[in-house]
């Protein structure tokens, strides 16, 4: 299949992130996106770099005054005395404040809504050419293809329609899923990440024209803690059109499996045109960050029922964080999809 990619993402190189009150190496690293795409070409896929798309998509589920933060804040925090090249806020609006303030110093705090998502001078660039790689896969989807695989690095489940957060910044998926409907009728989005697609869930929460569903370690006790429970079911006119499907932590192949059969009955419900898939591998058994257990062959049975839908499918890269088996995780996910939907490598 095609596999869209940008060389653009290793301009993003964060040094750290905070882990358990330590500032701890960070794990969402260039080597991850090397990995993969390393694995898509001895796999025979044809790797090709996105056309320039300019700000119109990612203008589409963004904020204009938060592609302007990302654009310019940290030429603008690096004017601070002392300024660290890597932004870490120190003070965040909470729950009780609103108000957008002018300095950089608090719009560090108005825009990333964490410390787990540092940014860097390279960080605009990556993310651009991230969310780029998205919607020149949606493009290769919507014109026939029946499957296109964007390697997106920075992913981008945790960003929200103004707001960074969990190494995330544009949310690639989402900008997909609205390039997708202007062409397409209906988008389902389905995340296997293993962090629920906190960022994907709020900007699609009140539509009924994009479904989201998400299976991911119970969030009591995992990032992204706040989002993600079963009873957020979408409002307004979304009502019904957001499923979570949190897993207990230690949830293996078996049990994840009739979890995502109950996922993939919703969407057959909503008869998608276009399936985007927010694709992590973090749910990986070994994976440094995640919870559950599930196994490389497991990734196989989750691509083959993806593919059973049968339906123009967008894989977009999120998480996974055990940079050794980033590759062949791929590898078992890819070549199962493609087995299942009668293509070869370099088919469709
Ligand atoms: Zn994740």
């Amino acid at each position: 299949m095609d596999v869209v990619f940008s060389e653009a993402h290793a301009h993003h190189a964060p040094r750290e992130f905070l882990l358990r009150g330590n500032f701890a190496p960070m794990a969402e690293t260039v080597e991850r996106a090397e990995n993969l795409v390393r694995a898509a070409r001895d796999m025979g896929h044809r790797v090709t770099a996105p056309d320039d798309w300019g700000m119109a998509p990612l203008a589409a589920v963004h904020s204009v005054e938060y592609l302007e933060f990302l654009e310019t804040g940290h030429r603008r925090w690096m004017e601070l005395p002392g300024a660290n090249p890597e932004i870490h806020p120190h003070a965040f609006p909470g729950r009780h404040m609103r108000t957008r303030p002018e300095s950089i110093a608090g719009q560090v705090g108005y825009h990333i809504g964490d410390l787990s998502a540092p940014m860097v001078a390279g960080t605009w660039p990556a993310a651009l050419a991230s969310a780029h790689a998205a919607v020149q896969a949606t493009e290769l989807v919507l014109t026939g293809a029946p499957v296109a695989y964007a390697l997106c690095r920075p992913p981008g489940h945790h960003a929200f329609a103004d707001q960074a957060a969990g190494f995330c910044f544009v949310n690639n998926v989402a900008v997909a899923a609205q390039h997708a409907r202007g062409k397409a009728g209906r988008v389902a989005i389905l995340d296997v990440d293993v962090h629920h697609g906190n960022g994907t869930q709020g900007i699609f929460y009140d539509r009924s024209d994009v479904f989201f569903c998400s299976l991911h370690g119970d969030p009591g006790s995992f990032y992204p803690y706040f989002a993600g429970y079963r009873a957020e079911s979408g409002a307004g006119a979304g009502t019904g059109y957001t499923l979570n499907l949190p897993l207990a932590h230690g949830t293996a192949d078996a049990d994840y499996l009739v979890a995502l059969d109950r996922a993939i009955a919703a969407i057959r419900r909503f008869d998608p045109d276009v399936l985007l898939i927010s694709l992590g591998f973090d749910a990986y058994e070994k994976d440094p960050l995640g919870v559950l257990r599930i196994s490389t062959d497991g990734f196989a049975e989750i691509a083959r029922r993806i593919a059973a839908i049968g339906r123009p499918t967008v894989l977009v890269q999120e998480g996974g964080y055990h940079v050794g088996d980033l590759g062949r995780n791929l590898q078992s996910f890819l070549g199962a999809y493609e087995a299942t939907i009668g293509a070869g490598p370099r088919g469709g």
